[in-house]
């Protein structure tokens, strides 16, 4: 203690565990648990509510273990300050990188009924005018870069197959005259991978295609269908089976209220095909994008929220099964069921962009198409637009009370910075589901424990209520008192 003054973490939850006289409580900063027995859980209740952590230390070595992991701070220590701090990072503490998704055409030979993107046939395709000015604009950026990152995006990006061609061999070449790294990746619907395209990718090094494919052929033919509104399910599969040796395909699975449960046939049909030690698959939950008409995505209607639960087991019986695990590595499903906000997202750092066809220039994939979100175009002389561009560099969600109280801020954040700006804040304000985030806290506490827990009861510890996600949780004095 070394005389040194402290204060409680202020982002801690605590959690009953049901039937036991033990309790959880979660440092949401650090991640890390301890569980504590009722006298010891008011303790920290008193602790917390007469600003006196030294009572902690009392109990012997416990007070050390409780400022290692964080729950009991040096005075002068502000957790919002250290989040604040890990933001600035992420967005300007790597200046040696950048990220551009290019989209050559806002053309698709697809019309998937959850797809985002408005086909403007208008919009068109990439002209040569701004595909110079990508190159341009790369041959002033490359210099003092280290790691360049590249996405080909669309509409369906394989419909133009010259352009990348042609824009990739100049990136190669500008790349190795600068001596930068660069990383490339495709996102497609599979349907154009042919002897041809393939050996482009290859040539031009983007090894790694994302492609969709919502589990079995029933339910992904009446989510991703042709524009004639044929099937396009056994010409992608057909598609990933001849060319998964060439490239790496990573397999995006949408999840949705009516193929959720047929997530483990459709693994099972993967293993049948062998497919499984070629290929990644990552999840995802699809979700209706603002602004759309239609009245129904796949069980969902377009003005709900999409009720979470019904995935919880599905995810969460994902990172359990350690067979599937091995097999799929499983880690990543985490970050669809724990928020990974404190990651770097390429739309709050610098020089990176989404490239449209016009030349338009959008900080994210999500707000793309969306003219709205324009933060420049690539042709004019000064882009990007700082105003424009400063929504996002310089947005600061420290300054938004209601996140900042929140119980879960510092893993949260304050969610997608896109989706808060296009919603305005308001809406889908929480990107958190508490019941998943509590899913995933009790099957680490069970094994902490040794003992199955049926259900978690999150209790606030502090003076009054406070909210984790869209949840408020009371506080404890009635929870606890005999
Ligand atoms: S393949 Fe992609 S871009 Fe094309 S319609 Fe489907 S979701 Fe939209
Ligand atoms: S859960 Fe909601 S209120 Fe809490 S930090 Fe995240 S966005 Fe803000």
């Amino acid at each position: 203690m070394d005389g040194q003054a402290l204060k409680m973490g202020n982002y801690l939850v605590a959690y009953r565990l049901a039937d036991k006289e033990q309790y959880a409580i979660e440092n949401i900063t650090t991640r890390q648990v301890i569980i504590v027995n009722r006298m010891m859980l008011e303790k920290f209740r008193h602790a917390i509510r007469e600003n006196e952590p030294d009572s902690l230390f009392e109990s012997g070595k416990l007070g050390e273990g409780l400022q290692a992991g964080g729950f009991i701070l040096p005075q002068q220590t502000s957790e919002l300050e250290i989040v604040r701090m890990e933001e600035m990072q992420n967005r300007f503490g790597h200046p040696e990188y950048m990220e551009l998704w290019i989209a050559p055409t806002y053309n698709c030979n697809m019309a998937c009924v959850y797809c985002g993107q408005h086909h403007v046939a208008e919009k068109g395709v990439m002209s040569e005018e701004v595909q110079e000015a990508i190159i341009k604009y790369l041959r002033s950026t490359f210099p003092g870069k280290k790691i360049a990152s590249f996405c080909w995006y669309g509409g369906e990006p394989l419909l133009e197959p010259e352009i990348i061609l042609k824009l990739g061999r100049q990136i190669k070449k500008l790349a190795e005259e600068h001596d930068v790294e660069t990383w490339h990746r495709i996102i497609t619907n599979g349907t154009l991978l042919n002897d041809s395209t393939v050996s482009i990718l290859r040539e031009l090094n983007i090894l790694h295609a994302q492609v969709t494919v919502d589990t079995l052929p029933q339910h992904h033919n009446r989510l991703r269908v042709f524009k004639d509104g044929s099937p396009s399910w056994e010409i992608i599969m057909a598609n990933i089976e001849k060319y998964c040796h060439d490239i790496l395909v990573k397999v995006r699975v949408n999840l949705t209220a009516r193929n959720h449960e047929c997530l483990d046939e459709f693994l099972e049909l993967l293993e049948s095909r062998n497919l499984l030690e070629r290929i990644d698959v990552s999840l995802a939950i699809a979700s209706c994008f603002e602004g759309f008409d239609y009245v129904d995505l796949d069980g969902f209607a377009a003005d709900q929220e999409i009720d979470y639960s019904l995935f919880e087991d599905t995810l969460i019986g994902f990172m359990n099964d350690k067979e599937m695990k091995e097999k799929l590595h499983a880690e990543k499903f985490r970050s669809v069921i724990i928020p990974t906000n404190f990651m770097q997202c390429a739309a709050k750092i610098p020089d990176s962009f989404v490239v449209g066809p016009r030349g338009e220039l959008y900080k994210c994939a999500l707000a793309f198409g969306d003219d709205q979100e324009i933060v420049g175009n690539i042709l004019a002389s000064d882009f990007p637009d700082k105003a424009l561009e400063s929504r996002y560099l310089g947005f600061d969600i420290s300054q938004d009370s209601v996140c900042t109280d929140c119980l879960a801020y510092p893993a949260c954040r304050g969610g997608c910075l896109v989706s808060r700006l296009k919603s305005q804040g308001l809406r889908n304000r929480c990107f958190i589901s508490v019941p998943r985030w509590e899913k995933v806290l009790r099957i680490r506490l069970e094994q902490m424990i040794g003992a199955r827990i049926p259900k978690l009861n999150p209790i606030c510890l502090y003076p009054r209520d406070r909210r984790l996600g869209t949840v408020m949780i009371q506080s404890v004095a009635d929870e606890v008192s005999c």
